[in-house]
Order: structure tokens, then sequence, then C-alpha cells
């Protein structure tokens, strides 16, 4: 007879992993204890050798959501125990994050609300300790049923018998409730006036069925629901909620609805039925009946799959696809209370589904996409937060890193794990700023720390770096963007530098003045050098030139084309000029002569608008990034969706197909020439060679490849300078452009002799920045 201690760590806190241990001991025989403290859980047992062995190899394979990361087993003496109990732990210590992510509806659960015979059947919110609302419930620590938006409902005899029991499924499942007791859901008019002559979701799926739209109360905040098929639906909700062309997130039933809708490998299946369902990015079927209004100008559709009973019932009652977009007025965050979704979205939604249930913190959809094989996060929130990331190294003290501007998050690193909090959006209005106030003030209180060092972006401009600034601290340090992007992709590969890091996005405060977003960086945590970088162009009239890109192209043709006779000529035959008066032609060709109101950047993603608008004739853009992300889907055209989809029919039984970037690759093979100028890539000789085929009439499909393929061999070209410069160092790909497949597929197929490596959980663009920066401060306050 011997004793293990067996210290596990990873996700095992709130997911129901101490009973499961305290069944498979009570399984294979030993006797002994499992306790919860802040690092994770440890395991003292005591049994026979082989019972032991049994023991360690079935704990490193927990049901999901539980994930052991890391599991260490040490020799200790032998107590005579003669049973397996759940000791509860006192606190202390060192204070680990016991809150973990919202989990999405379990197999058991959904099978108990769908089976007439159960008492949870059609409960909206059914949930056990393997799934259900976790972070966006919790006000405090420890992470217990009065700490959560659950303590006013009072559980009902069976519910205390089931949280009392450590056999059962529910046991210390903090949100466990049933009809008897728990949050109750009612429909309300457009007004909040309860609707009691409708049964909740019957009603609602009435109404969508009609073609109304519904404020639909979820986990982390509201959704506009409506009917995903129905042309009509989707004009008015784009009316309604002035948006004209920006994509619409889709719910359906199950995965083997996905794929009516899209063509889904087995990676985005398995992304779409995790347990943080994140909506994934797909390409629709040629004959998807989803309206075309859902995604007017992509090929490529969010869908996501139900995460809570509530889906689960109401995509059963609507019997079709559902929209469920974020609810809120244009950039605003998302609505989580009744009466301020009323106040807000009104004009917006006919009716209100909503419930009892408060949420304590907002948290919109994550949305991931799979890139090089791998998920890739594009917005981490639901789901993922506050899951930590795991530092290779300590931070010396608690560090806070406020993020950026678009897309912000903010990230509080203490200890070796980092948190980063859930999606806050753009930070240029009064309601995202509270929120974000509010998110970093409800994290500092879970994790009990208030960071002394606190981490900003350089540019003095953005609210993040004023919320900085403006509070108390010992110190506050200023990181470059591009340097935390690629201290955000070291981080989550545990890399400590230096390393090679290509850092492309659109826009970052640059230290000599110019806007930065074409880097490679020889950097590790304390500091970087610039390698490399591209040649700048002007953006007349500042943002204005992302609102309409023509005026990048006009700058690029401007600049590659030099002499006045021949810069007019084209101007005056390049059909994105056509539709833009001569007055605003005029007055931007001499913002970029002159540089006055003409700010230069280097930004890869400025180029991608620049080359888009002239390709794709499209003078502007109704959100940033548009023109860039159409002018990387015209390089993976139709054949290559048709080429999976027709694989997918030959395919049987599964409807999984292996899809790749073929057809676009073969394109990389004719790159345009770029040239080298001190150090910067010159896009120049790609301007003449794409302005040429263009008015030879070569298709945009065509020259976007050749486009992407010029970007890909000028980088590669660079990390290989760089490496015989600096030594074979590993590469990072990070920043905003590379969520963009196509550009960090082919930028690894180019390097695939070295170490290079690109972004998973923690997204490549701001959404991810925040963790870089708390690192980068951490190593320059220890310097
Ligand atoms: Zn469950
Ligand atoms: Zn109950």
């Amino acid at each position: 007879m011997r004793g293990l201690r067996i210290e596990i760590r990873g996700t095992v806190q709130g997911v129901g992993f101490r009973p499961w241990v305290y069944r498979i001991a009570h399984e294979v025989g030993v006797a002994g204890r499992v306790h919860n403290h802040a690092r994770g859980v440890t395991i003292e047992a005591f049994g026979g050798d082989g019972e032991l062995d049994t023991l360690v190899a079935r704990l490193r394979e927990p049901p999901l959501p539980a994930r052991v990361r890391e599991l260490t087993a040490e020799e200790i003496p032998h107590e005579p125990a003669s049973d397996f109990v759940i000791v509860h732990s006192a606190e202390g210590g060192p204070r680990a994050l016991s809150i973990p992510p919202d989990l999405a509806t379990c197999p058991d659960c959904e099978r108990e609300i769908k089976d007439p015979a159960n008492r949870r059947s059609g409960y909206a919110f059914t949930n056990c300790t393997s799934c259900g609302p976790r972070f966006t419930i919790a006000t405090g620590v420890p992470y217990d049923r009065p700490a959560t938006t659950m303590a006013p409902f009072l559980m009902c005899p069976a519910c205390q018998r089931e949280y009392d029991d450590p056999r059962d499924r529910r046991f210390h499942a903090q949100p466990n409730a049933c009809p008897v007791c728990g949050p109750q859901l009612v429909l309300w008019s457009h007004l909040g006036v309860p609707l009691f002559t409708e049964e909740p979701i019957a009603g609602t799926a009435a109404r969508i069925a009609r073609g109304e739209i519904v404020a639909v109360k979820g986990l982390g905040g509201f959704h506009l629901a409506c009917d995903a098929t129905s042309d009509a639906a989707l004009a008015k909700l784009r009316l309604r909620k002035h948006r004209d062309e920006k994509p619409f997130a889709v719910m359906v039933a199950d995965l083997v609805a996905a794929h009516v809708h899209a063509v889904v490998s087995a990676e985005e299946a398995a992304l779409l039925a995790s347990p943080e369902r994140p909506i994934v990015l797909v390409p629709r079927r040629p004959d998807t009946p989803l309206a075309r209004g859902i995604a007017p100008e992509t090929e490529l559709v969010g869908l996501m799959l139900p995460y809570t009973p509530l889906h689960h019932l109401l995509l059963a009652a609507a019997a079709r696809p559902l929209v469920m977009t974020s609810a809120n007025p244009s950039d605003e965050p998302i609505c989580a209370d009744n009466h301020e979704a009323v106040a807000r979205l009104g004009d917006i939604a006919d009716a209100f589904l909503v419930h009892d249930r408060e949420i304590a913190t907002r948290c919109d959809d994550s949305v991931a996409r799979v890139i090089a094989g791998q998920p890739t996060l594009i917005r981490r929130s639901r789901g993922y937060v506050p899951r930590a990331v795991a530092l290779a190294r300590a931070v010396a003290q608690p560090v806070l890193g406020v993020g950026a501007q678009l897309k912000n998050t903010f990230c509080v690193a203490t200890g070796d794990s980092a948190y980063l909090g859930p999606h806050i959006g753009d930070l240029d209005n009064v309601a995202a700023l509270d929120f974000f106030e509010a998110a970093v003030a409800r994290m500092e209180d879970i994790l009990q720390v208030r960071p002394q060092v606190i981490a900003h972006d350089l540019h003095p401009g953005y609210p993040s770096t004023q919320y900085a600034r403006g509070r108390d601290a010992l110190r506050h340090v200023g990181v470059q963007h591009h340097h935390a992007h690629v201290a955000s992709a070291m981080a989550e590969h545990g890399l400590t530098g230096p390393v090679i890091g290509v850092a492309y996005d659109g826009t970052g405060w640059g230290p000599d003045g110019t806007s930065w977003g074409g880097e490679i960086l020889i950097a590790d945590y304390a500091r970087y050098e610039r390698f490399a970088t591209f040649r700048p162009i002007a953006l007349a009239g500042g943002n204005q030139a992302i609102k309409e890109p023509w005026r990048i192209a006009l700058a690029l043709v401007d600049d590659a084309f030099g002499d006045d006779a021949a810069a007019d000529h084209l101007i005056d035959r390049l059909a994105v000029f056509a539709g833009v008066p001569q007055q605003s032609l005029t007055v931007a060709r001499w913002m970029i002569r002159t540089g006055i109101h003409a700010p230069l950047a280097r930004g890869v993603g400025r180029f991608f608008d620049g080359f888009g608008a002239l390709g794709l004739v499209r003078p502007e853009a109704t959100y940033e990034g548009q023109v860039a992300v159409a002018w990387n889907l015209a390089a993976t055209p139709g054949p290559y969706v048709q080429r999976s989809y027709v694989a997918a029919d030959d395919a049987p039984p599964g409807p999984y197909v292996q899809r790749s970037y073929v057809p676009a690759v073969d394109g990389l093979a004719d790159p345009y020439p770029a040239a080298l100028v001190r150090g910067e890539i010159d896009v120049r000789p790609m301007v003449r060679a794409a302005v040429t085929d263009l008015l030879a009439g070569v298709a945009p499909g065509v020259i976007s490849a050749r486009f992407h393929a010029a970007i890909i061999a000028a980088t590669a070209e660079r990390v290989r300078a760089a490496a015989a410069a600096h030594g074979a160092l590993p590469v990072v790909l990070t920043g905003g452009a590379f969520h963009n497949p196509l550009l960090a597929e082919g930028i690894r197929a180019a390097l695939a002799d070295m170490s290079v490596y690109t972004h998973g959980e923690v997204p490549p663009g701001d959404g991810g920045i925040a963790l870089g920066q708390a690192l980068v401060a951490d190593a320059i306050v220890r310097a």
C-alpha cells in the first residue's frame, strides 16, 4: 500500500471536477481526499500500486469542460484511510481565480430539458456542474451561490438535495435551479409590458416566424433574434439597427444544420460544438436557404450552436436558423439589463424575451476562425473569459494592461496567470468606457488585486491611455503597440525571446511620429528593435482615409507613378476614382503632396484597403477593415468553395471535408515584385504591376492572389534576412492582419523550415494586445 499526493492545475474548478474525482476514486477503489485551493486541486490517495496507477491515468482525461494542464504526483506516507472524501478547503494563500468561464449546456442537461417526463422538461435555466453560467453571474469571491446573481433564488428541497450530494451531477452547482425555485421567462412588448397571454418561448418563436425582431436575454447580454432565412426580416433589422453591411451571426440548432448552411471542416465542427461555443466563421454553401442579407458581401458566415437551454428550446420551437446578433445600438456595449434593454432597444425590437436572473458582467459572444488548421480567436469573450493564460514566468507583481482603442480588452496578470477581460469594443463612446471601467473593477475584485503597475499604449489620445494615466499607481508604462502584439504572441506560446516578430495591422502609434503596422521586430519582453518595415503612404484626411479607401488608393498611385502626367492619366482611367468628386480628388492629392493633414502610415492593413479599393472598385467602407477583408476573400474565390462543396457530397458518411486554400496557393507562384530600400519594403513596383493588370482586364481575384503572394514573399525574405543577422530565432506572426488565413498560412508555408508561431486562444488583433502590454511592463519594471 502506498500514498500519492497529486497536484492538478488547469480548468478544474467550478466544472464538477471534485465530484468526478470522488466518483472515479470510488470506482477504482482508492481511499483519501480531494480539495480545491488557490492553485488548483490536490488529491491525496491511498491504495495499491495498480489502483493508484489507474487513478493517475484516468485523472489525465477528465470529461469536458474540465481540462488538466499539469499533473504532478509525489509519494507520501500511506495512511489507513477507509473512504474517499471531498474536503471543503479553507480560504487563504495567494488567490488564483476560482471562477470558470460560462459553459455551454452539457448533453445530460440537454436531454433533461427535452424529456417530457423530467422535472426540468422545457426549463430554460437547467444546468449542472458541467455546464451553465459562471463568470457572467459572479458578483464576487469566493465563487459560491451567495456571490452570484442566483443569490435571490432559494433552492427547493429537491434542488437542495442535488446540491448537497457528492454523487449528484449538481453537487455544488452554484446556479442549480428548477421550474419550482429558479428564474422564469416572460415575454414583454416593445414597451416593456408583460404579455402574459403568450407562452414565452412559443410566443417568441411565433413572432419570429411572422418576421418580427425579438430581443432575447442570453448569458452575457441580449441578442436581437429574427428569422435568418427571411430577406424581409433582415432588411428590417438592418434598417432599424442602422447597420448596412456588417455581417450578422446565425445560430443553428446543431451540427447537422450547420452542414446545411456552410462548408464545415472537422476542426470547425469541433470548435462549433466545444463547451466555449464561439461564433465560427465558415464559408457558406451556395445553396443555403440563409438570407443574403446576413452577410451581403462575403462568402463567410458566422455560425454558432445553442449554448443555453433557452437557446435549445427557442431553436427547436422556431424550427429555423436565427440571426442572433449582439443587441446594442450602433457601437455601444451589449445590453444586459431588462429595463436598459427596453430603453435602448425599444425602437429596434418588436418584443423582449426576458428573465429575472441578472447578468453581473456583460460578455459578448466570442468569434473564432480556423486558420492554418488551428482554432484562432478573433474575439475572445464569452466561454473563454476569465480562463487564465498560463505564463511561463510569473510576473513580479500584479500588472494591468488596458489595451488599445479598437476591439478593446484589458488584462490583469498576477502570479503565473494572465486574465484577459471580456470584449469591450471600440472605446469611442461613454457607454463603452463605463463598461470598461466596471469590468476592470470587477476583475480586480474577483482576483483581489489592485495593480500598481499599469501598462498602456503609447497613443496619448486613446481613452484607455487616459484612464491608465489617471489612475494612481507606482508605475505607468507606455508600451509600443506592435511590441505589445509581439509580446502577446510570445506569452501565448511561453517564449522568452528574443524572437523575430512580424506585427502587421492597420494602425499603431509609432515613436517616429508615423503610424506603424508593417513591422518586423527583433524583440524580447523588455525591448525591441525594428528590423524592417514598409515604405509609408500618406493618409489624406487622416482617419477619413480609413472610411474612404479611395484616398489610400490615390496615395498608392500617386507615389508609384510619380510624375503628374502619368498619375493624372491613371486617375482618369481607374474606376475607383470615377465616382469621387473632382474637388475631393484635387484636395486629397494636395494633402498627399504637401503632407498637410496627411499622416504617414505603414500599416499592412492600409495596403489591403488601398489595393482592395483599386481592384474591387470600392471607394468607401462602412466599417473599418471592410475593404481589406473583401480583398482577402477575393483571392479565395468561388472555385474554392465550390470544390469543397463537391467534395462534401462525395465524402459519405460524415459531412466533413478537408478544406485547403489550394486555388489561392496556385496564385502564389507569381507574386508581384516588391523593392527593398534601406530596410523598407517598397510596394511601388507592386502598385505599378497591379495597375497594369487592372487596366488589362485581369480578374480582381488574380490580382488579389498576386498581391497576397507579394506581401508573403517580401515578408519571408525579410524574416530570413533577420534570421541571418540575429540567428534562427523563433518567428511570431501577430497583429490584426493575421485574421487573414491566406496571409498567415502563406507566410507559414514560405517559412516551413523555421519555427513559426501564430495565435490561438489570444486574438492576433487588438483584442489580444493587453496581454503583451502587461508582460512588457512587467519586464521593464523588473529591469
Ligand atoms: Zn449540465
Ligand atoms: Zn428547485
